[in-house]
Parts: C-alpha cells; sequence; structure tokens
C-alpha cells in the first residue's frame, strides 16, 4: 500500500480505474467494508483519510477526533488498500477557500441542527474527487442525507464520477457503527442499542399498517419517549420522502425513517431506509 500526504505524489499516480472511499480515519468494520467493497469492484481502491475541519461546527468534536493513523494505515493494508491520502489541512485548503455549497436538501435534519455541515462535506468531496479522478467513489447509507446531497452534487454539477452507496454496517446488538462511537461510556454504550431498536419498532409498525390506519406522529412521539428513557436526547426521530427530506405521515415510494441523538456529549445519527435506494 502507497500512503501519500501530498497532492504532487497523488497526481503522479493513475486512479481512473479504481473506486474512493472518502473517510476522516478511526477506521471501524463500516469503512472496512466500503474500503473491500471498492477493491472487489474494481480492483484499485484509493482511500482519502482527512479529519475535514469545514464539516465541523464551532461547539464540535473536531479537536477530540480520534486519530489513530498508524492503527488506521494497518487496517487499510489488512483489508487491500492500494492507496491511501492523508493530507494536512494546509495541504488541502488555501485561505478562504472556494467553498461548494449544495442548496435544498442541506438545510433540514442533519443541516439544521449542524449549519454549514454539507458545505463542507460538499467541498471537501468535489476536491477529492478532483484530486483522485477515480471512476467510482463508495459512500456509507448510514450517513443517508450525505449521500443524497453528494448525489444531487454530482447530478447539478455534472461531475464524471459514479457514486455507489453501502448499507450501514452495524455491532452484534444493532448499534450502526461510528467512529464517535468512543466517546461512549460502558453505560451510554448499553443505552445506546435503544436507537436501533426505536428505528426497528417505528419500521415494524410501518410495514404492518397496510391493513391498518396508523397516526404516525403518535408512532414517533411514542418512540421519543423511548429514547428520552434510554437517556437520549432527541434532536430528531422522523418519516421522510427521500427525494425531497421532507417529513411525510405515509411511507408511500420511496421513504426512510431518519434519527439523530445525544447520549451524554455523544451525538449519534442512524436511518432506516423503507424502499429500495437509491431511489
Ligand atoms: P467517516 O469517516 O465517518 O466520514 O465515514 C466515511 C465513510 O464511511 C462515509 O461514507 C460513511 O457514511 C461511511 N460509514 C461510516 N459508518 C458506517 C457504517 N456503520 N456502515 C457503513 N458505512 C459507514
Amino acid at each position: 500500500m502507497k500512503v501519500v500526504h501530498t497532492l504532487e505524489e497523488l497526481r503522479k499516480l493513475d486512479l481512473s480505474s479504481g473506486g474512493l472511499v472518502p473517510t476522516m480515519g478511526a477506521f471501524h468494520e463500516g469503512h472496512l467494508s466500503l474500503m473491500r467493497t471498492a477493491k472487489a469492484d474494481t480492483g484499485l481502491c484509493a482511500v482519502s483519510l482527512f479529519v475535514n475541519p469545514t464539516q465541523f461546527g464551532k461547539n464540535e468534536d473536531l479537536s477530540r477526533y480520534p486519530r489513530p493513523f498508524e492503527r488506521d494505515v494497518q487496517l487499510a493494508e489488512s483489508v487491500g488498500v492500494d492507496v491511501l491520502f492523508a493530507p494536512s489541512v494546509e495541504e488541502m485548503y488555501a485561505d478562504r477557500p472556494t467553498m461548494v455549497s449544495v442548496p435544498f436538501l442541506t438545510d433540514k435534519w442533519e443541516g439544521a441542527y449542524r449549519p454549514g455541515h454539507f458545505d463542507g462535506v460538499a467541498t471537501v468531496v468535489l476536491k477529492l474527487f478532483n484530486q483522485f479522478r477515480t471512476g467510482r467513489a463508495y459512500f456509507g447509507q448510514k450517513d443517508l442525507q450525505q449521500c443524497l446531497v453528494i448525489a444531487k452534487m454530482v447530478r447539478d454539477l455534472n461531475v464524471p464520477i459514479n457514486l455507489v452507496f453501502e448499507p450501514t454496517v452495524r455491532e452484534s446488538d444493532g448499534l450502526a457503527m461510528s467512529s464517535r462511537n468512543v466517546y461512549l461510556s460502558p453505560e451510554e454504550r448499553a443505552a445506546a442499542v435503544q436507537l436501533p431498536r426505536s428505528l426497528d419498532a417505528l419500521s415494524q409498525k410501518l410495514s404492518a399498517s397496510s391493513s391498518f390506519p396508523l397516526n404516525i406522529q403518535e408512532l414517533i412521539t411514542e418512540e421519543k419517549d423511548n429514547l428520552a428513557k434510554a437517556g437520549f436526547d432527541v434532536d430528531y426521530l422522523a418519516l421522510v420522502d427521500l427525494a425531497t427530506l421532507d417529513a411525510v405521515s405515509h411511507a408511500e415510494g420511496a421513504t426512510a425513517l431518519i434519527a439523530a441523538a445525544k447520549i451524554g456529549k455523544t451525538r449519534l445519527i442512524d436511518n432506516r431506509i423503507l424502499s429500495s435506494f437509491p431511489v
């Protein structure tokens, strides 16, 4: 595996046949499965490891974000990654950088709770696409709104890349894997399983609902109560249309359940896609 830190080194490589997996490091099985898929699909897996400051808000966890670089290098090597690009902030950003702003999908949900977050994501992802010039890029459905925002950016700006969105990888009890799970105390980790459980409960009730009418708001309120009882402070729990991300009252067409909630100081997100995806 080649580890490169500068754009100059990266530019010397022809990665056009390969698949890019953009990451912020602190690898877990969610990242590694994206890398394995990229390698299996294309034969050439390129990974970026960059904790992107422009997607963190002022009071977020940029300075304490986990950065186990040596371990990440070993893990990437172990799944057959060919190129790992780990640039510095200075290598990636000039002063007052040009930013990409995707309208419409970015002001809701994660965007409402994390103003500017998706501008940072869209900007770094477009830069990475331009830097690697791979034919494909792989993202996790765990960050569902991010998938939709990147797909819109690629469509709107005619970016010549094929996007692949892979299912969420979970711990054995159902908690979605996340680099932020290391922040959880043992008690918080045990309680955190309520997040996937609430999504499962809602999803099961919705799939059984064809035979009887349901009040989705009542069900959501019930699960918000269950999350609160487990110690969560819920930012949102909603049934949304996948094209617009607007809240809807029936699981008809392309829909998903989405959630974000804090337990202690740690903010977790998760979702259940109730239809085929991408739409
Ligand atoms: P991150 O390092 O958190 O920015 O994530 C890098 C990529 O891995 C993104 O496309 C994420 O959506 C994806 N990812 C993170 N967690 C998971 C997971 N549990 N399952 C699948 N993909 C994931």
